[in-house]
């Protein structure tokens, strides 16, 4: 059983949230053209928080024009050292804004303040920092001796870590020299109008950086219109899938970060307490909702019921609950929709014969919630072990040797992440090696850094975010991917 803490709710009145939000373009908010506003709600209480403009198809014509202005007169004019001043000041204000911006975050999208708080917004200062650091270097990036940039960057980004994926799209193309329109997730628009906000703070010239919020039919407009030179998208492989067709054929620079169903591979050699951990963070992380989440524990057959009984002990005590606790470690789901594919998928785990096992814990009345869950007997033909849930639900599966763990690994059309525990590092090498997999974590995982690229084979996608490589996505060369 949890410890009984007393609750240390992190206080909410750091934020100061508007009953409307416009859209921003061109520097400044404005109503759409279609008068239209939506809804977004915080997912722990079903509270209505605000209501944000859905951008039509003049508006996303005004956002693209907008970032076209800025880019021929001003963005693509300006010194890398110029841009990198802007870039520094935007990391600055976010960290200055960092508790009011992790609260926002929490609110509209469930996740625990901790995580907010820790994970989030320190990744989201360091992606500004480090790509401000490349903006005035980048004939060292290995791009050639005067790499260009590609133009107006149009951008759509997910609902699991909102400020962090704006973070890995905007931060690149502003210091490779494009402008950019971003649309965020319907669900999770706060903290990216919040951003927008930064922007007029430091002083950004006018039309760089537009935001435009609305459903997917605001991000399928963006993403075809044809004044557009770069389309960098994050979320579902389908709607990935529609949005490599609709480029096909133009001239538009594409990255696409999918999803994914990573194994993570502990064999009985492995520093037990600290896998169990890894396992824990691989899944448990942010709910579930992690593109390169553990979703699969491979464990070694060996010390499978001894690992399993110690996971179950370590779950029992995970506390579910009110993401603004400090104590919480398994927040909302971030939508009823989303709420309900993961129940249609767990549901489907106990249908084709897997076993379901929760640890006991309370329910809160209102929201979306569902518990850390785990599946036995689950067999590689089971739809959970194929299929991305996105939510705290963890599917196992056992090996023998390590041939048969890199065969299970691999069985997948996904290729985005792996975790390797075991204490010889020939074998973490070789297992390495064998991964079809854009990032390998190896005795640790859900690990991030600025310096490092992200990034898939296969249905999670090609394209690289981070690193030096991940310039190349925002630069007129070849990518490097
Ligand atoms: P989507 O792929 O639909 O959403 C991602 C973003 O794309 C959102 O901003 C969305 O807008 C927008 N979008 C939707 N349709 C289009 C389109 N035709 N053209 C351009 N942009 C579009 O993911 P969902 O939110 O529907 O989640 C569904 C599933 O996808 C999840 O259950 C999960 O399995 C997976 N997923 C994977 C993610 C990852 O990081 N790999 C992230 C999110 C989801 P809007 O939000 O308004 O619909």
């Amino acid at each position: 059983m949890p410890f009984d803490y007393a609750p240390a709710p992190e206080s909410r009145s750091i934020v100061d949230i508007e009953s409307n939000y416009g859209l921003f373009i061109g520097g400044s908010f404005s109503e759409p053209t279609s008068g239209e506003f939506f809804k977004t709600i915080n997912p722990a209480t079903e509270e209505v928080l605000s209501e944000v403009a859905e951008a039509g198809q003049a508006d996303v014509d005004a956002a693209v024009a907008a970032a076209r202005r800025a880019y021929d007169k001003t963005w693509s004019k300006m010194s890398g050292k110029d841009r990198a001043k802007y870039i520094f000041r935007i990391a600055r204000l976010i960290q200055e804004r960092s508790r009011e911006l992790a609260v926002l975050e929490t609110l509209d999208n469930g996740k625990p303040i901790r995580e907010s708080r820790d994970a989030d917004l320190p990744l989201v200062a360091a992606h500004f920092f480090y790509h401000a650091g490349w903006a005035d270097k980048l004939e060292f990036a290995g791009y050639g001796p005067d790499p260009k940039s590609l133009g107006v960057a149009a951008q759509v980004i997910p609902w699991n870590f909102p400020l962090l994926m704006l973070a890995w799209k905007v931060a690149p193309a502003l210091a490779c020299g494009n402008t950019v329109v971003l649309k965020p997730a319907e669900t999770t628009p706060l903290t990216a109008l919040a951003f927008a906000d930064i922007c007029q703070q430091a002083g950004l010239p006018p039309g760089v950086v537009n935001i435009i919020t609305g459903a997917g039919e605001t991000g399928r407009m963006l993403v075809e219109h044809p004044d557009v030179d770069k389309v960098a998208f994050t979320g579902s492989t389908e709607v990935g899938k529609a949005i490599q067709r609709a480029v096909a054929g133009t001239k538009k620079k594409l990255s696409l970060e999918l999803g994914g169903k990573a194994a993570n591979i502990v064999f009985d050699d492995a520093p037990i307490d600290q896998a169990i951990e890894g396992i824990v963070n691989g899944i448990y992380f942010n709910q579930g909702h992690v593109c390169c989440a553990g979703s699969r524990l491979l464990l070694q057959e060996s010390f499978a019921d001894e690992a399993l009984a110690s996971l179950k002990r370590r779950l029992t005590t995970l506390r579910l609950g009110d993401p603004l606790d400090k104590n919480t470690d398994i927040g909302a789901i971030n939508s009823s929709t989303q709420l309900s594919k993961i129940e249609e998928l767990t549901a489907s785990g106990e249908a084709e014969g897997a076993e379901r096992w929760s640890p006991t814990c309370a329910i809160p009345d209102t929201g979306f919630w569902f518990p850390p869950t785990v599946f036995t007997n689950v067999t590689q033909a089971h739809r959970i072990a194929r299929e991305e849930i996105f939510g705290p639900v963890l599917s196992v599966l056992t090996f023998r040797t390590p041939e048969e763990a890199v065969a299970k690994a691999n069985n997948t059309p996904f290729g985005l992440s792996a975790g390797i525990w075991t204490e010889k590092g020939s074998r973490i090498l070789w297992m390495a090696n064998q991964m079809r997999a854009g990032i390998v974590w190896a005795n640790t995982f859900n690990r991030f850094d600025p310096t490092s690229p992200f990034g898939g084979f296969k249905e999670s996608g090609f394209g690289r975010e981070g690193g030096v490589q991940g310039l190349g996505a925002y630069l007129n060369v070849e990518d490097p991917s």
